[in-house]
């Protein structure tokens, strides 16, 4: 059987008890950053032999995990952080589980997405998500239009060295839409500005970025 385990995305409590539970049973954990997943599962004294599956070997390495199902044995996904297959690797393994024909099923939890949606105030009834934006401006302006006449909720990832430049194309591509930026989810200095995009660039070229973001911006109305 495979797993798809959702994992903290700061804050360990948020462990599930059927996370533990899994990664206890299974005889593999397939993980994005095995440093990382290593601190995890030490921290809950679990034991358990990893295998690292990144982006940069997700095709080789999703080959070896369905040989390993096929020969009988259970074996964990986890990413860096929150659910595996939103903005980190899993797609091409739930792809290749559905071809092989591999039962799997997914252990829920946290994602930093939902999370923002419900903190940011915004309509949450109908959202659209779009992870990272492209990097250069002109790329990610195009990116952005693609949802300029849409009436839902858009939901963005972005790094701290990128927020200013997203905020800035955003208001450009948008207008001055309500918005909310969440910051360090579930961590010690967790934060959620609101405002319009405006207030918000204005915010973020006076007090320098840091952390974790996800942006959340008001659909057209
Ligand atoms: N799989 C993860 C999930 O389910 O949310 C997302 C992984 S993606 C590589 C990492 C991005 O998610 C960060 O750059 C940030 O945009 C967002 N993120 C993850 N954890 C966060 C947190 N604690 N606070 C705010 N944003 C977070």
């Amino acid at each position: 059987m495979l797993y798809f385990i959702a994992t903290p995305i700061g804050n360990l409590g948020d462990i599930s008890l059927r996370a533990l539970e899994t990664l206890r049973v299974v005889d593999s954990v397939a993980s994005e950053d095995t440093r990382k997943t290593g601190h995890l599962l030490k921290h809950f004294e679990i034991s358990k032999p990893q295998i690292a599956f990144h982006e940069h070997n997700e095709e080789k390495a999703g080959r070896r995990i369905i040989g390993l199902l096929q020969a009988g044995q259970s074996v964990a996904v986890v990413s860096e952080a929150g659910t595996p297959g939103i903005s980190d690797p899993g797609y091409s393994l739930v792809q290749r589980a559905i071809e092989a024909n591999i039962p799997f099923t997914m252990i829920p939890g946290p994602t930093a997405l939902v999370m923002a949606l419900v903190l940011s105030g915004l309509p949450a009834h109908a959202f659209t998500f779009r992870g990272f934006p492209p990097r250069k401006q002109g790329k990610r302006q195009r990116f952005l239009a693609v949802d300029a006449e849409s009436p839902h909720t858009l939901i963005f990832y972005e790094s701290p060295y990128r927020l200013v430049g997203f905020l800035e194309d955003a208001l450009t591509v948008y207008g001055d839409r309500p918005a909310a930026v969440a910051n360090e989810l579930t961590k010690l200095y967790e934060s959620v500005e609101r405002g319009t995009l405006s207030e918000l660039l204005a915010h973020y070229q006076a007090n320098e970025p840091r952390g974790e973001y996800v942006v959340v911006i008001g659909g057209k109305t």
